[in-house]
């Protein structure tokens, strides 16, 4: 510093200044007080932090251009999992504070309380973890304040060690200096361990008995052998194995009693996930972000058949913690990592309850002594236009909150019944649960209560009504019914429609466009393919997919040929159709054409989703549906994107409602068959005239309301080439489209439609 300088600072010595400052967000158990202690060190300030409830408080004192500079910063860089909401600060008398320090008590108080949750393994614990010098070098348990477990591991807020499933594991003076210092990365790191005091691994046979050897080394060879093993991992147990190998695949398809459903599959870093699989810049980015979530990606055709039959596209993972890292590197080849559960049962989270419901699946398990304390799967995500989208929020998504575009009473949204989930909303916060699997079984809905109870615990909120859908069979309503609160039924697609509403903080009345297999109406018949015009209180069905015969009804979901028989008579086009379905028993095709025809009892419905399963079942690409949209998937990816033709739409009133009429499309699909056209011409046209459809129903509507927003909703809009059609044509044509990215579009996002849309009607 020049003597000038020195003179100008001495004779205009800046007055010092102090501020009281708040900061609201994500900001706990995310390093933020170091990175604040950090911040007053490098711009020269003094005072203190610390947390007070859900807050971070800070007394900042100093000149005031430092002040200024300081409070920049603070927005301006926060660490990656943080996420400041708003800082607020006040003006206040200094307090001559010399240092500034790190204030570790935790006053208990109401309010809102933001946790980051799980988070894989960092790049500077990877580094350590593959150093031989490191006093971590393949510690599996290795984190610090920017990764490691977090909500799967707490207990109660606030959150410290204490209050989580690493209490039982003593510091060792190591990990304590590490711990206690500002300046560490390990700073308030809660879950912070070492091979001297932290969790350890062990590896057992299929009846629980010890195997002897270095864990991972034991269960990597394991593998390599060809077999299967169960992994204890951040929320749940997962099942391995080799995905090159077709044996071992098909044969954990048969033992999981899994037919078809697609297996994720993990690589051991970026580069491996190259050699795999074509994968864009954003795609690149989605795999190695901190969520580390499933990505589904264009597979280079190297994996074993069975990882994900007739799929084009696979769920590509990378390592999501030092766990799995050390097993990636150990086998060093790519893993097929599943949920650790029978079918669609919730994940198993304990150690008994594996050792007990996964016999005869798994031929090992390698396990360890931190307790799970909540389940999370896996979340499964794609890339949308170069953005990421979440199909199925869990691990690492959940339960950050989306931010309403009202504030809402204490309410709980029950969800529906497939994918279920709730979501629990106060003020402008909507806690949208992770995924927790089907609600069709008691297993299941005690996964359902479990997760709600910790929900209403650590976020402290007490529902003062429920809002569920109308559909009363559904275990998420009579579980509302159960609760005593008022309660308000949502309409499921309406619901969907309020969902996307919802995240993008909409207000007023918009076209919403709602497509799924299937949800109860209000006329008690089944929807499916509905547009509706509504706000965030009312929905006004103004049209809809000509409904047909849903023949035999689940049973119809099952065999999608019962659908396609049903729109081939509707179409008019029946003795073709035949012809191109397989052999039928004459008993059952006599039962299916009754109930088709209305001689014997049979639902009807407007669903999408049963149009997507006629044509894939005409077109010979779904012969029975194991999993849920099986067909419309597998009619996608057969689609050939070369297909330029549409069939004929034809657009009706009735009833003062818009109804699409589906018998043109499916008598031009059977058509196309009959004369030999390939099934990926065929699928390819019937995308595009779905989409053209939607585009012609949607500007009927625009020219009777003069709305012109578009929210799409409903699990149809998981298929991307119909989406990418449908929201191009309309923004050619000047809609607005809202699409959701950081909820499900399927009925995993249900829960936060009915939240907005119940608070609107108790309201109102
Ligand atoms: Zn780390
Ligand atoms: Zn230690
Ligand atoms: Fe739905």
């Amino acid at each position: 510093m020049t003597t000038e300088m020195t003179r100008a600072r001495a004779t205009s010595r800046p007055s010092v200044v102090a501020r009281r400052i708040e900061v609201r967000g994500v900001v706990q158990g995310v390093g933020f007080r170091p990175f604040v202690w950090r911040l007053a060190n490098r711009h020269g300030v003094t005072g203190w932090v610390r947390n007070r409830g859900g807050v971070v408080e800070i007394l900042a004192e100093g000149p005031e251009e430092r002040l200024e500079a300081f409070c920049r910063a603070l927005e301006a860089d926060p660490p990656p999992l943080a996420r400041v909401e708003e800082v607020r600060w006040s003006e206040v008398r200094p307090g001559g504070f010399a240092t500034f320090e790190v204030d570790e008590s935790q006053e208990e108080e109401l309010g809102e309380r933001l946790i980051s949750p799980d988070v894989a393994t960092c790049g500077a614990c990877l580094r350590e973890l593959f150093d031989p010098a490191d006093r971590r070098y393949r510690y599996p348990f290795i984190n610090c304040t920017d990764c490691g477990p977090r909500f799967t591991i707490i207990e109660a807020l606030p959150y410290d060690r204490e209050r989580t499933s690493m209490r039982v594991f003593p510091m060792c003076p190591d990990c304590e200096r590490e711990y206690r210092d500002p300046s560490d990365r390990r700073f308030h790191a809660e879950p912070v361990a070492c091979p001297a005091c932290g969790p350890t691994l062990r590896l057992v046979d299929g009846r629980g008995r010890p195997i002897a050897g270095d864990p991972i080394e034991r269960a990597a060879a394991l593998l390599l052998e060809g077999r299967i093993v169960a992994l204890k991992g951040l929320g749940g147990f997962h099942l391995a194995c080799l995905a090159e190998e077709e044996g071992v695949v098909a044969e954990l398809r048969r033992r999981k009693r899994r037919p078809h459903k697609p297996f994720a599959v993990m690589v051991a870093d970026l580069e491996a996930a190259r050699e795999r699989f074509a994968l864009s810049p954003a795609e690149e980015r989605l795999l190695a972000s901190p969520q580390a979530p499933i990505v589904l990606v264009r597979d280079r055709g190297t994996l074993a058949p069975s990882v994900a039959p007739g799929h084009r596209r696979q769920g590509a993972m990378l390592p999501a913690t030092p766990l799995h890292h050390l097993l990636l590197r150990e086998v060093g080849r790519p893993l097929v990592m599943t949920s650790g559960n029978v079918s669609d049962e919730p994940i198993c989270i304990d150690d008994e309850d594996a050792l007990r419901r996964l016999a005869g699946i798994a031929d090992a398990f390698l396990l360890h002594d931190r307790r799970i304390v909540a389940r999370y799967d896996d979340p499964v995500t794609r890339v949308w236009r170069g953005e990421p989208v979440v199909l199925r929020r869990a691990r690492s998504y959940a339960p950050s909150p989306i931010t309403l575009p009202v504030a809402v009473p204490p309410i709980l949204g029950a969800g529906a019944e497939l994918h279920g989930a709730f979501c629990l909303a106060s003020g402008t916060h909507a806690f949208l649960s992770q995924h927790i699997g089907d609600l069709d079984s008691e297993e299941a809905m005690r996964a359902y209560e479990e997760a709600l109870e910790r929900y209403r615990t650590l976020f402290r909120i007490e529902p003062e009504a429920v809002a569920h859908d109308l559909h009363p069979d559904f275990l998420s309503t009579r579980y509302a019914e159960e609760t005593g609160l008022p309660r308000v039924a949502v309409q499921h697609h309406q619901a969907h429609v309020a969902a996307t509403m919802a995240e993008h903080r909409l207000r007023g009345e918009v076209i919403g466009v709602a497509f799924d297999g299937f949800g109860l109406g209000e006329d008690e018949t089944a929807w499916g393919g509905e547009f509706l015009v509504c706000n965030a209180a009312r929905a006004e069905r103004v049209g809809h997919l000509r409904q047909v015969r849903q023949p035999g009804g689940d049973a119809a979901v099952r065999y999608p040929w019962r659908m396609a028989i049903a729109h081939a008579q509707d179409a008019g086009v029946l003795p073709a159709a035949l012809g191109l379905l397989g052999e039928r028993s004459v008993e059952e095709l006599e039962t299916v054409l009754a109930q088709v025809r209305g001689e014997l009892p049979s639902p009807r419905t407007s669903s999408g989703g049963r149009l997507f399963d006629a044509v894939a079942a005409l077109a010979g690409i779904c012969e029975e549906a194991t999993y849920e949209g099986q067909p419309a998937i597998l009619l996608e990816q057969a689609a050939l994107s070369s297909a330029t033709r549409e069939y004929a739409f034809e657009l009706a009133t009735v009833d003062g409602r818009l109804v699409l009429d589906t018998r043109p499309i499916v008598a031009g699909v059977v058509k196309d068959l009959v004369r030999g056209r390939s099934p990926g011409e065929v699928a390819g046209r019937f995308h595009r005239t779905l989409a053209a459809a939607i585009l012609e129903v949607c500007r009927a509507i625009r020219g009777g309301t003069g709305l012109s927003r578009v929210v799409l909703g409903g699990g149809v809009f998981q298929n991307d080439l119909l989406l990418s059609d449908v929201v191009t044509r309309l923004e050619t044509c000047d809609f607005e489209v809202y699409v959701p990215r950081r909820t499900p579009v399927g009925d995993g996002g249900v829960a936060l439609g009915q939240v907005l849309v119940a608070s609107a009607r108790l309201e109102g």
